[in-house]
């Protein structure tokens, strides 16, 4: 088991190669057109968290969240396409102990419980383990 982060969930594709195979099909069928490019808008930013085993982080302008690539930190809404910023990706903040992180929560076996938000330490998360019986 592990935490599934974008290029997990797209089976090993770049951000940008899921951007145009999904990305564009899905603007089509709603009638609007998406620009494929490289550049990344730098005014705004997200916080990528782990929600149900995953690496996610939530949309800026929708109600949205996706996934994140911890390869490749940029966000890229595939519900509203991120067509505040001309389609361009933003920057994600990944915390720094990414791997400590993913360590503690997969000892856990259930992926429900496999949760953590960027206010919650090492220490926080090690505490819910051991209430809930988790070695
Ligand atoms: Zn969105």
């Amino acid at each position: 088991m592990k935490i599934i982060d974008g290029f997990d969930n797209f089976e090993g594709i770049s951000q940008l190669e899921a951007i145009k195979k999904i990305g564009i099909p899905l603007a089509r069928k709603r009638g609007r057109t998406l620009k494929i490019t490289t550049e990344i808008n730098k005014d705004y930013k997200v916080i990528a968290y782990i929600n149900y085993g995953r690496w996610i982080a939530k949309c800026p302008w929708c109600n949205g969240a996706d996934f994140v690539f911890k390869n490749e930190p940029y966000y890229f809404c595939f519900s509203c396409l991120n067509r505040a910023v001309d389609n361009k990706r933003i920057e994600v903040i990944f915390p720094k102990n990414i791997n400590a992180i993913e360590q503690i929560l997969l000892k856990r076996p259930l992926e429900i419980n496999q949760n953590w938000l960027p206010e919650e330490t090492i220490a926080d998360l090690e505490k819910e383990n051991k209430a809930n019986g988790v070695i």
